[in-house]
């Protein structure tokens, strides 16, 4: 029996797995997060290739999330602008997550273990953990995420790039909100396109992966510019410490609230801004990106955000995580030897990687459009079309 090491258990690791141990493969994976990972990430736009590749790695997909028919982009005071018929499910990064863990042995799943780099052996790689210890694998995955240890020793040349933009993401439970906005925005996926930023939600599942109406929860997300300088002080917290690539959420002080939710009520339509008064605290995340140009050499492969990392705006992430694990599975079966395997699964996923990459930033500076007179009331992007239309959609 081939054995694997996966460093990373969120969505790319466990579909790595499921689809390895499939081929038969004796699978272990090494998560750095200390406890059962929950949480993250919110909402996850769903294409019918991510229900394909999990029904692959025979996973039922019958309550995934919550089925949309259109999209809807409305202008500062609310009125629709443009709605196109959009059926589509969108779904949670928990939900996604624990359909994947559940299919994974706990004996094999390991939790608290960092990998901080790997060794290539004559037909084996060995990876190397915090602690010292080592694990030695006929392959070795990267599923570490955008700053993945693993891509950052295998090429050091590349760097995630900040996009010069942050996204601030909060859930809103759908039982607190007004008839109103229950009945309208809550029911579709919503846009609002004004001057230099883009809000995007729609509705997701609530706590337990709930899909009844009533308990449900509204993903709401704003993509905003933010300049080096003011990047730097959201990244810092009370006590002084800087945070260069994310902050955790708790750690977001008082005053860099403040400014977001002075901001909201600013430029906010009013349907958008009660979805955000009514959420749970909002977190944000810098937005960064990354190509590789290989994704794995000898007995190690990337997969994932570790190999490459397309801009939320084409919601490709884990669709691109699931279908790189196949790949990944398929080309170990095809081939005789693994780094003939990793060439072939290389030379597949690097171009189709590359695609969702640059599709995504092609999409990301159409937020950024300034047209002649404004925009403020959101009527006015000339690309909103695209915008609507092109959002979280498959990239082939
Ligand atoms: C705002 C936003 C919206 C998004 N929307 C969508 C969407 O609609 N659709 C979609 O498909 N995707 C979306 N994505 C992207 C998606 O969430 C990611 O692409 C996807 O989760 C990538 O999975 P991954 O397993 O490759 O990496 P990650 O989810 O980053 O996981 C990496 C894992 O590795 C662990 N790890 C890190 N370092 C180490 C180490 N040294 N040793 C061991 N473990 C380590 C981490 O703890 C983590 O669990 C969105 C992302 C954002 C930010």
């Amino acid at each position: 029996m081939k054995k694997a090491v996966i460093c990373g258990g969120s969505i790319g690791g466990l579909f790595a797995a499921a689809a390895l141990r499939k081929k038969g493969w004796q699978v272990d994976v090494y998560e750095r997060t200390a406890i059962e990972l929950s949480g993250r990430g919110a909402g996850i736009v769903t294409h019918d290739v991510l229900i394909d590749a999990l029904h692959k790695i025979d996973i039922t997909t019958d309550d995934l999330g919550v089925f949309v028919e259109d999209r809807t982009a409305y202008d500062k005071n609310g009125n629709e602008l443009l709605r196109l018929p959009f059926p589509q499910i969108v779904t949670s990064w928990d939900r996604i997550h624990s359909l994947l863990r559940a299919s994974h042995p706990n004996h094999h799943h390991h939790l608290g273990l960092s990998v901080v780099g790997y060794r290539q052996e004559k037909e084996t790689a060995v990876a190397i953990f915090d602690d010292n210890s080592e694990v030695e694998a006929d392959l070795v995955i990267a599923a570490d995420g955008f700053g993945s240890a693993i891509r950052s020793q295998m090429l050091p040349e590349i760097k995630p790039l900040s996009s010069g933009y942050v996204v601030w993401r909060a859930l809103a439970n759908e039982a607190d909100l007004s008839e109103e906005v229950r009945s309208d925005v809550f029911k579709t996926f919503g846009f609002f396109v004004p001057t230099g930023s883009q809000i995007i939600g729609y509705p997701i599942a609530g706590i337990g992966n709930d899909l009844r109406e009533g308990h449900r929860r509204y993903n709401f997300v704003w993509y905003i510019a933010v300049e080096k300088e003011e990047l730097k002080d959201m990244l810092t917290d009370d006590t002084g410490k800087y945070y260069s690539v994310s902050i955790p959420p708790p750690l977001v002080r008082d005053d860099v609230m403040k400014r977001f939710t002075d901001m909201a009520r600013k430029i906010l339509p009013a349907n958008f801004a009660e979805i955000l008064e009514k959420s749970e605290k909002p977190f944000f995340t810098p937005i960064y990106d990354h190509h590789s140009p290989i994704m794995g050499e000898g007995n190690v492969g990337l997969v994932g955000d570790a190999a490459c990392v397309a801009r939320p705006h084409v919601g490709m992430g884990v669709t691109k995580a699931a279908c790189d694990a196949l790949c990944l599975a398929n080309s170990m079966e095809k081939y005789q030897t693994i780094p003939e395997a990793l060439r072939a699964y290389s030379e597949e996923r690097v171009a189709a990687s590359a695609r969702a990459h640059y599709r995504a930033r092609d999409l990301g500076a159409t937020i950024f459009v300034e047209p002649e007179g404004g925009n403020e009331d959101g009527r006015s992007n000339p690309n909103l079309h695209e915008i609507v239309s092109t959002t979280a959609t498959i990239v082939n």
